[in-house]
């Protein structure tokens, strides 16, 4: 089964320890894999949108602070530092490809606030028909409190895959899908390659924060993954580590945890075409 064969519009989230090396900058050979492989798909005729975090890391590494700082000044700071660093890389290496990238960032008032939401959905709308690749993160600068913050990109991507009315949600993370058990403290954790239905019970075996420099973790992938197919969209964890797995999708094959979705929850179909 192909899950891409009647895709036409894919949102990719990819985690900050996917695009960082542990010393907290970021990892250029891997960037430029991922925007390789998410050129190519686009190549295809499949039209992308990129949620990237990695800008606190980034701002971090820039300025040598050594590591996260804990007060969220501080961190804000960083993430507007980092933001650029990262704009100006996808910037480049996309352009290398011929795509352009545009910047989206977001804070959850603008989904609470309905013309707001829909101010965000037509330039995504806009955007995505002059072709092109939209890269979006949380405006961590000015999001402070529960009413800006989304909690993570885990969940941003989730609101994303809705305001772009995607057809599916690919979270690229630094594991290499859901397990029956968290496989960093039982080896005999097993990978669930499909799930139908999240109920409180898969939640509950779920553990496991993220890493120190992400935030995400598997509670906020689930989370983001009931969003997703509560609207009708599916949503496949998959190991970040080599973007080309992409690929794996692509040509039909089987990767990851693919979270599937009612069809017949999805929003209506725009006429971008
Ligand atoms: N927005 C944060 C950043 O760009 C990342 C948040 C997350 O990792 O979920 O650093």
């Amino acid at each position: 089964m192909s899950y891409f064969r009647d895709s036409k519009r894919i949102v990719i989230k990819v985690g900050t320890s996917t695009l960082t090396h542990n010393t907290g900058h970021l990892n250029l050979r891997r960037i430029e894999k991922l925007v390789k492989v998410l050129s190519d798909i686009k190549n295809s005729g499949i039209r992308i949108v990129l949620v990237s975090s990695g800008a606190v890391s980034a701002g971090v590494a820039k300025v040598g602070f050594g590591k996260i700082p804990s007060s969220p000044e501080e961190k804000q700071a960083m993430a507007a530092i980092g933001q650029s660093e990262l704009m100006k890389l996808y910037d480049k290496l996309f352009s290398d490809y011929g795509h352009t990238v545009a910047q989206m960032l977001l804070t959850k008032e603008v989904l609470t606030n309905p013309e707001r939401r829909l101010s965000a959905e037509n330039t995504f709308r806009r955007l995505l028909e002059m072709n092109c690749v939209p890269i979006v993160n949380e405006n961590d600068p000015i999001s402070t409190d529960e009413l800006t913050k989304f909690g993570g990109n885990d969940i941003l991507s989730a609101y994303v895959a809705q305001l772009c009315n995607a057809d599916v949600l690919l979270n690229l993370s630094d594991v290499d899908g859901l397990y029956d058990s968290d496989p960093r403290k039982n080896p005999e954790a097993h990978l669930i390659e499909r799930v139908d239905q999240i109920d409180e019970l898969l939640c509950a075996s779920a553990g496991g924060s993220g890493t120190e420099r992400g935030t995400g973790g598997m509670i906020a992938k689930l989370k983001a993954a009931k969003m997703t197919t509560d609207c009708g969209i599916p949503m496949f964890i998959l190991n970040g580590q080599d973007p080309e797995i992409l690929y794996t999708l692509l040509d039909g094959g089987h990767v990851g945890t693919y979270f599937t979705a009612d069809k017949s929850l999805r929003r209506a179909e725009e006429n971008d075409d």
